[in-house]
């Protein structure tokens, strides 16, 4: 049953939607590039199933959560909807939700150290799934990671991210465990910081890391407010939740 909010949500949706496909579009004109090499994340944090209903019925396919119980509920009340979509897990991920993660998790983004990659590998070997996994690096400019999580304001263990010297070892042990997948890199850029610089680090360590690894071509950057940049500097992958869905509460990263 259509109600008339769900009605006016829908086309709220939709013009959004149709906003940012032509700006993805500009983006990729002006970089050379075309738009079906960008793949939209719409990320739906904070928002309900409903709206995730409405942006499948409107033809998104991939969605990005950060909280696991968040994206757990989500993911369900989908499958019970018959919604065929790919969950991607893009925040910081604890050890012990790993379990649960890689139950509803098509791509996790957020790979940034050791005991995590184990942990995966082995929950997703117990269950028969094979997990998509990034290396999320932190690409913060002259500043140490620490005091570039301070300055991004994150807070409670920062935005995350392994420093570009790890990327290879972290790739390796990716691709050596059972039960992952290799797929790519994946950056937050710094706030308050032009984020060009930090794409561009990111498409070099995507560029060293496919010498090793070919198959790991996903270069998942950009949100709402850098996506023309992010595309620029060859992203694959935008993970959008403002631009398309609206404002979330401030204290919500
Ligand atoms: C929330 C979030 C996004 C989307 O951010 P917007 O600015 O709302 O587009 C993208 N990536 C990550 C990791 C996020 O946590």
């Amino acid at each position: 049953m259509i109600t008339r909010a769900d009605g006016a949500r829908r086309a709220e949706l939709a013009e959004n939607l149709a906003g940012l496909r032509a700006q993805i579009a500009a983006a990729c004109l002006a970089a050379g590039r075309d738009p079906a090499e960008v793949t939209l994340i719409a990320v739906t944090k904070t928002f309900p199933a409903s709206d995730v209903a409405l942006l499948a019925d409107l033809g998104v396919t991939d969605i990005g959560e950060n909280r696991d119980a968040e994206a757990a509920g989500k993911a369900a009340e989908c499958a019970a909807l018959g919604l065929s979509l790919r969950w991607h897990f893009i925040g910081q991920l604890q050890v012990n939700k790993a379990a649960s993660v890689v139950s509803y998790a098509y791509m996790v983004h957020s790979v940034d150290r050791f005991r995590l990659i184990t942990a995966l590998g082995r929950r997703a070997t117990a269950v028969g799934r094979e997990v998509r996994c990034l290396v999320q690096l932190n690409l913060a400019g002259d500043l140490a990671p620490a005091a570039a999580d301070a300055a991004s304001g994150a807070g409670q263990g920062g935005r995350g991210g392994a420093p570009a010297a790890e990327a290879a070892g972290l790739a390796d042990a990716i691709a050596a465990e059972p039960g992952l997948l290799l797929r790519g890199v994946m950056t937050v850029a710094p706030l308050g910081e032009d984020p060009v610089p930090a794409f561009s680090r990111l498409r070099e360590a995507s560029a060293q890391l496919r010498a090793r690894h070919p198959q790991a071509t996903v270069i998942s950057a950009g949100m709402s407010a850098d996506l023309a940049q992010a595309i620029s500097q060859g992203a694959t992958h935008v993970r959008i939740g403002t631009a398309l869905l609206g404002g979330r509460r401030a204290f919500v990263r």
